[in-house]
């Protein structure tokens, strides 16, 4: 079977830098899980994983408008501290959860005072070129409700 639109993929990828230094990985762990065709991946990778199959290996270079966008300096803020979740100390450049109305996103702290931290909204690897080192793990085909969902169900999708 080749991914298309409905496929249900599982994958292991690594995740590097311009640089080549990682990022993040799933290796070790649970593979990635995500519906094919129903826009749950930046579009610039989904579209690299068509035609693929179980035990494929491959590696997807992105342009910084491809993956998380250019970095706008004007999105900064001043916030509560309060509205932000983070252990030990907010420190400048550190990478802390904001509680927004649509859930908790990374913003990265510019400097912190006691009650309120000038913040950077950008996502942390915005205007950055990454690149992804993926392995095809398994595939199958999404049922009826996942197709009418629009996301996988089950181990690595919504449980609901
Ligand atoms: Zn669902």
């Amino acid at each position: 079977m080749n991914i298309e639109s409905g496929t249900v993929v599982s994958f292991h990828y690594t995740l590097r830098d311009a640089s080549g230094e990682e990022l993040e990985s799933s290796r070790g762990g649970e593979p990635s899980v995500y519906l094919h065709g129903h826009n749950n991946l930046m579009p610039a990778l989904e579209a690299a994983f068509v035609g693929r199959e179980a035990g494929d290996i491959f590696t997807v270079e992105l342009g910084a408008g491809e993956a998380y966008g250019q970095r706008d300096p004007l999105k900064t803020q001043r916030v509560p501290i309060k509205h932000l979740a983070f252990r030990g100390r907010l420190l400048p450049g550190a990478v802390v959860q904001l509680n927004t109305s649509e859930g908790m996103r990374p913003v990265t702290v510019i400097k912190a005072g006691r009650h309120s931290a000038d913040i950077d909204t950008n996502h942390p690897l915005a205007g950055q070129a990454l690149a992804f080192d993926i392995e095809i793990a398994e595939l199958r085909a999404a049922t009826a409700e996942e197709l009418a969902h629009g996301h996988v169900h089950g181990p690595g999708g919504h449980q609901h």
